[in-house]
């Protein structure tokens, strides 16, 4: 093997175990922090005030805000807010959603983040933001908008239910399986994909028999950190695009959306991701392609399997093709309009993926 990279990742700082939960405040005295909001969605304020109570008068409020993409509204109050209560940091708990409100509160006034992430999604390990203004989303990269910390504990996940647990578990996948095709990926970050998809391959389905098991739970999020770990330090293709489209576009909802299309994207790029390919065969069970290894996967874990499904009418393909190849951008696989919509075609029919 003849080695040739640029190995180039974000910082992190991560407490990981069941029961992390109770070292929130060790982990704002080692950022000086005294003052923080803490930020969920509505839905999870349970969760969020056994974060305030933890964090007993160092924590100036609670917000049940945060919704998918960030609405450039909702963001604009909570900073508003943020600022009036003196917050000297965030402290998000929840999903992408939850974690996205305190970036765009970073963004704006440079609050830190100490995120405790309770899905898979893996925003918490990159400084990408995004803010969505009448409909339309915009995405940028940010160092400031990096969580300063983060705490995985894997028992606030017990009650994410099963579907999404699933989805947003091949969700995760989907980042490494990007990362292990990158133009930029390098030796750690490969190692880091292959064994978080390992994991996650491994633990969804103990939790759909079962999903309060411990271990398993423990697994899934040790592997959503490690995918995390990887969109973070690597440049998506294809597949992130079209579901940037997707869901931006059509408001599919992320982590199906995700989970339906990875097997499509996939199977297209297989045949020019030799080592991807390698590296999935290694970490997925199965005989198979990787490609029908994780179809087969989200069909027995019964998550959706067509685009149709989530709500995508057949009209809206060629759109969405138009919009996922409109800007050139690396992928393995040379792409065309055409094989895009074939792909999309097949994604919402829930054709078998070749
Ligand atoms: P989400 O944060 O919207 O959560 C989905 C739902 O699950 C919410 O209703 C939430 O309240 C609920 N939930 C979360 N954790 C729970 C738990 N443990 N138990 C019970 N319910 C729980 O969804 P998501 O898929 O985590 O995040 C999607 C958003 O994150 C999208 O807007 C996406 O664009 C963004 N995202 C951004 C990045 C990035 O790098 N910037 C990466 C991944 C995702």
């Amino acid at each position: 093997m003849t080695y040739d990279f640029l190995y180039d990742a974000n910082p992190m700082r991560v407490r990981f175990g069941a029961g992390a939960l109770t070292s929130l405040p060790d982990e704002l005295d080692q950022l000086g922090l005294d003052r923080v909001l803490v930020l969920c969605s509505p839905g999870q304020e349970e969760t969020a005030e056994l974060v305030a109570s933890i964090l007993g008068n160092r924590c100036v409020g609670t917000r049940a805000d945060a919704v998918m993409h960030v609405p450039a509204e909702v963001a604009a109050r909570t900073s508003a807010e943020a600022v009036t209560l003196g917050a000297d940091g965030c402290v998000t708990v929840g999903g992408g959603s939850a974690i996205g409100l305190g970036k765009a509160i970073a963004l704006e006034h440079g609050l830190p983040i100490v995120a405790v992430p309770t899905t898979y999604a893996g925003s918490e390990m990159t400084p990408v933001w995004g803010m969505t203004t009448n409909g339309r989303k915009e995405t940028g990269r940010d160092p400031k908008v990096l969580p300063r910390s983060v705490v995985y504990d894997p028992d606030l996940t017990i009650g994410l239910p099963v579907e999404m647990s699933v989805t947003s578990g091949i969700n995760a996948m989907a980042h490494a399986v990007e990362a292990l095709y990158a133009p930029d990926i390098s030796p750690i970050i490969a190692l880091m994909a292959e064994d978080g998809v390992r994991a996650l391959a491994s633990a969804l389905p103990k939790i759909f028999a079962a999903p309060s098991d411990s271990q398993a739970r423990s697994d899934a999020l040790y592997g959503a950190w490690l995918c995390g770990a990887t969109l973070g330090a690597t440049t998506m293709s294809l597949h992130h695009k079209l579901c940037h489209a997707l869901g931006g576009t059509l408001n599919l909802p992320h982590a199906p959306t995700h989970s339906v299309v990875l097997p499509y994207v996939l199977a297209f790029n297989q045949p020019h991701a030799a080592d991807a390919v390698a590296a999935l065969s290694r970490a997925l069970p199965g005989t198979a392609d990787p490609a029908t290894r994780l179809w087969e996967l989200a069909g027995d874990l019964k998550a959706p399997r067509t685009l149709a499904e989530l709500g995508m009418k057949e009209d809206d393909i060629d759109r969405i093709a138009e919009e996922a190849t409109s800007r050139s951008y690396g992928n393995p696989r040379p792409i065309t309009h055409a094989a895009v919509a074939a792909l999309l075609r097949a994604a919402w029919a829930g054709e078998v993926p070749t």
